[in-house]
């Protein structure tokens, strides 16, 4: 007994010492405030470049009443799944005004944008099916595709000849082509014009992921489809509310035929309870507050445009389409030590490794805020040019 257990034992220690040897063993940091521009964090305040909590909403009084009235009258948990006796009015509202937000007849509501993803996809694609993935795809894609049994065709990032070709290449019963529309470690955006044309061409069901488009791309913060001015739509626009929206709880805007399927189909969302009225109806607020009060996103908008130009001042590479810059330092443990100097200085941001991101692609992963005043911006900047060789 003894020595089956050391056995197990060691195998999980052993796991355990390797990642610490290679330099990509994670702790978690505990915050003592909200996700905002500026977090407590061990009794001492920073300023924060790391949440995806991007137009500042999280913390919002608007949303923390809409969330407390609901508390107050619906309870804290919904102590059902959507089909049995889980869903209450507040869902309900939501799936509406997320389906008016994005302009489809319908939505259905997810407990994360992890369970959507892992849910939707193996609902549409199982064996015999084909899957065409952005290498680059967040990992609840990945883990959808995988869950699915079909095959999945990995295509070089944002290369739509290379899908193409792949397209033309694999046939199946169900095809598929997902991706992220703004890529969560990159921060570069999907070329949806070519993709849909593509999915239109072949045949395909098509699916975006706007984790960190809602709120962020487009004028008004519509996301990806307003970004491209283009009014043709994916079969399957999913996205977050825990990112701009500064919830919790995932989405998919569809037509009405897709949302009946997915709600008889899609395990995640059978078989687990419905997430809280109250996070349902701060998500909703959210919603509202973005229809109207779009100096918010042009706030962000103007924060990303002065960033990218005080780091083009000091001479920092970086891209970016969105608020997530990628500062690639390549090493694991160079990005942790740089991170620890940056918070060192006052500055929380993180430093992201494999299998976040593939092996040697290291990097600090900055997001900005609608929150972040230009100072703290510029102040960030110089640290940076301080503590990044180029
Ligand atoms: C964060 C993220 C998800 C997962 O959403 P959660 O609501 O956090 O589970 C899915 N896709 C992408 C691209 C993400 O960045």
């Amino acid at each position: 007994m003894t020595d089956l257990k050391s056995a197990k034992e060691s195998r999980i220690c052993d796991t355990l010492a390797r990642l610490k040897q290679e330099h990509l063993l994670r702790q978690e940091i505990c915050l003592e405030s909200p996700a905002d521009s500026h977090v407590i964090l061990e009794g001492k305040e920073y300023l924060q470049f790391a949440s995806n909590n991007y137009l500042g909403l999280a913390g919002n009084p608007r949303l923390v009443e809409a969330a407390g009235k609901a508390l107050a009258r619906y309870g804290v948990g919904s102590c059902g799944s959507r089909l049995t006796t889980g869903t209450q009015t507040p869902h309900r509202e939501l799936e509406r005004a997320l389906a008016n937000f994005k302009g489809t007849e319908a939505a259905v509501l997810f407990n994360t944008g992890y369970a959507a993803n892992s849910g939707i996809i193996p609902a549409l694609c199982g064996k015999g099916d084909v899957i065409f993935s952005d290498e680059l795809n967040h990992a609840s894609i990945i883990d959808g595709c995988r869950l699915s049994g079909a095959i999945t065709v990995v295509y070089r990032h944002n290369d739509m000849k290379d899908l193409e070709a792949k397209v033309r290449e694999f046939h199946g019963g169900n095809r598929m082509v997902v991706s992220d529309a703004v890529f969560s470690m990159d921060g570069d955006v999907l070329r949806l014009p070519e993709m849909l044309d593509i999915a239109e061409k072949y045949g395909l069901f098509s699916m975006i992921d706007e984790a960190h488009s809602t709120g962020v791309l487009g004028k008004t913060g519509h996301g990806i489809l307003e970004h491209f001015g283009i009014s043709k739509f994916p079969d399957l626009l999913m996205g977050t509310l825990s990112k701009a929206l500064g919830a919790e709880g995932g989405y998919v805007c569809c037509s009405n035929i897709m949302s009946d399927f997915l709600r008889n189909k899609c395990r995640s969302y059978i078989f687990s309870t419905a997430l809280p009225a109250a996070t349902a109806a701060a998500a909703r607020e959210a919603l509202a507050i973005i229809e109207s009060e779009p100096k918010r996103i042009e706030k962000l908008q103007d924060n990303i445009a002065f960033f990218l130009q005080e780091l083009g001042r000091h001479g920092i590479r970086t891209s970016t389409a969105s608020a997530i810059f990628p500062i690639i330092i390549g090493d694991s443990q160079k990005a942790v030590d740089i991170g620890k100097k940056l918070k060192h200085e006052g500055f929380l941001i993180s430093a992201i490794r494999h299998p976040s991101v593939p092996q040697n692609a290291a990097r600090l992963r900055i997001t900005l805020m609608a929150t972040h005043a230009r100072p703290e911006i510029s102040q960030l900047a110089n640290a940076l040019a301080k503590n990044v060789r180029k």
